[in-house]
């Protein structure tokens, strides 16, 4: 390869939802644009995703579906490329796709189709892709057009602008790496706490084999982690609680703090337990109960919350033990030991420090063409496709200024 043709006004340092949305936007405006990513494959992310059907934006979407240290970052390149621009591009490739719970929109047939909808744009406007190809060093100097210099294993290469689009650190089998940090301190940028977002809890005491025991039942619960709660099912599976709720719920909780449960949420249990009291003096409550939760958990819960009236009729338990124990079945408090990690969490919540960057451009304040997109920066979206909204939104802010 001469010299030359190893300079590129934009190169990318990942080739996944955010990178290739930047490649494509750059591209698209007539920027010569090379994406480098080290897996073998581009989009991997996007292929696993929605239980690959890509759960790919969602009907709505505001700063309050994201969590951030500043909250306001992401509202201006979610305004600027909208779940909207993004739904008329995927109805431009005919990609048939469908609503589901909370407005959320998955694709009828495969998540390939998002990403080779993705490719075929970058294809168009001729941007360049390198797979296998592991960055070595970055080195950044005044001089103009070559500002960034990058020794790779598939040679040294060039350009004016950098865009970091290497995500964040879940699923290291997906191709993740702890590479955009690195760099993003390399140029004097505070990378803020990482750790596991949208991710199963774990327990280690009683509650471990409880688990265990339920693993399969799905329950509609509300669910409550530092004053934040999401209405949605739960999971009980071998190594402890997963499902909507949790995995939304999660991205609240901090290691060491307490969950709650609403069994019943928005119904008035005190009441109906004192009701069926009345109407069915000589019932237990479990059986009573089992008409409203599958009997599996009243057996568990009975034996967790109320052991000493298992077979009590109702009639001989006190009004005020059926109060205590309807705030306990909607307000059942479990301390998980941790998370599942990494290993299979959807996001790394945490990053690149928004203050240290252009809410309208992605351009770090540090180092001028250095840009940071994607999961990288420390904005984390709600379960629901707003992951890959806020990919495609801060990809696009970016590629309208490379
Ligand atoms: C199993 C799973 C399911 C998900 N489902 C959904 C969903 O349905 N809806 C939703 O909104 N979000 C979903 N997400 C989250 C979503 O996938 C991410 O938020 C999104 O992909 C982030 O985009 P990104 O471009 O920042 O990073 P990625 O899409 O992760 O892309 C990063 C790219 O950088 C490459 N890379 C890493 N290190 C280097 C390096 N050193 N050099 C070069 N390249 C490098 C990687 O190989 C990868 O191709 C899911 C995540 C997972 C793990």
């Amino acid at each position: 390869m001469s010299a030359n043709s190893s300079h590129y006004d934009v190169i990318i340092i990942g080739g996944g939802a955010s990178g290739l949305m930047c490649a494509m936007a750059a591209g698209q405006r007539g920027r010569r644009v090379l994406v480098i990513d080290s897996s073998n494959k581009i989009g991997k992310k996007i292929l696993m995703s929605g239980g690959g059907r890509c759960n790919f934006t969602n009907y709505f979407v505001g700063p309050e579906n994201f969590l951030s240290a500043n909250q306001q970052f992401c509202i201006s390149a979610l305004n600027r490329y909208t779940q909207w621009d993004f739904i008329a591009l995927v109805e431009k490739h005919r990609i048939p796709y469908h609503e589901r719970l909370h407005g959320q929109l998955f694709c009828d047939d495969s998540a390939k189709d998002i990403l080779a909808m993705l490719v075929s744009e970058c294809e168009h406007v001729g941007v360049h892709i390198k797979t296998h190809c592991e960055i070595q060093q970055v080195q950044a100097s005044e001089s103009l057009p070559a500002r960034f210099a990058l020794t790779t294993t598939q040679g040294k290469y060039s350009a004016e602008s950098l865009v970091v689009a290497s995500g964040g650190l879940s699923i290291p089998t997906l191709g993740s790496s702890g590479f955009g940090y690195d760099l993003a301190k390399q140029f004097g940028h505070t990378v803020l706490p990482l750790r596991a977002g949208l991710v199963p809890f774990t327990f280690s005491d009683g509650m471990k084999a409880v688990t265990e025991r339920l693993s399969g039942l799905a329950v509609p619960v509300s669910l409550s982690a530092a004053d934040t709660t999401f209405t949605e099912n739960l999971l009980f599976t071998h190594r402890g609680l997963s499902g909507p709720a949790v995995l939304q719920v999660s991205n609240y909780w901090q290691l060491g703090e307490s969950i709650h449960i609403d069994l019943m949420p928005g119904e008035a249990i005190d009441a109906w337990l004192k009701e069926q009291k009345r109407l069915h003096a000589k019932s237990l409550l479990r059986t009573l109960l089992s008409e409203r939760l599958a009997k599996g958990l009243v057996l568990e819960l009975q034996t967790l919350l109320w052991p000493s009236w298992a077979e009590t009729p109702m009639a001989a338990i006190p009004d005020a033990a059926l109060t205590a124990l309807a705030q306990q079945l909607q307000g059942w408090t479990l301390k998980p030991a941790g998370t599942e990690g990494y290993r299979t969490a959807e996001v790394t919540l945490g990053g690149v420090d928004t203050h240290e960057l252009s809410s309208r451009t992605m351009e770090s304040k540090r180092q001028a063409g250095l840009y940071f997109i994607g999961e990288v920066v420390d904005v984390t979206g709600w379960l629901g496709g707003y992951n890959f909204q806020w990919a495609w939104s801060s990809g696009h802010a970016a590629g309208q200024f490379v």
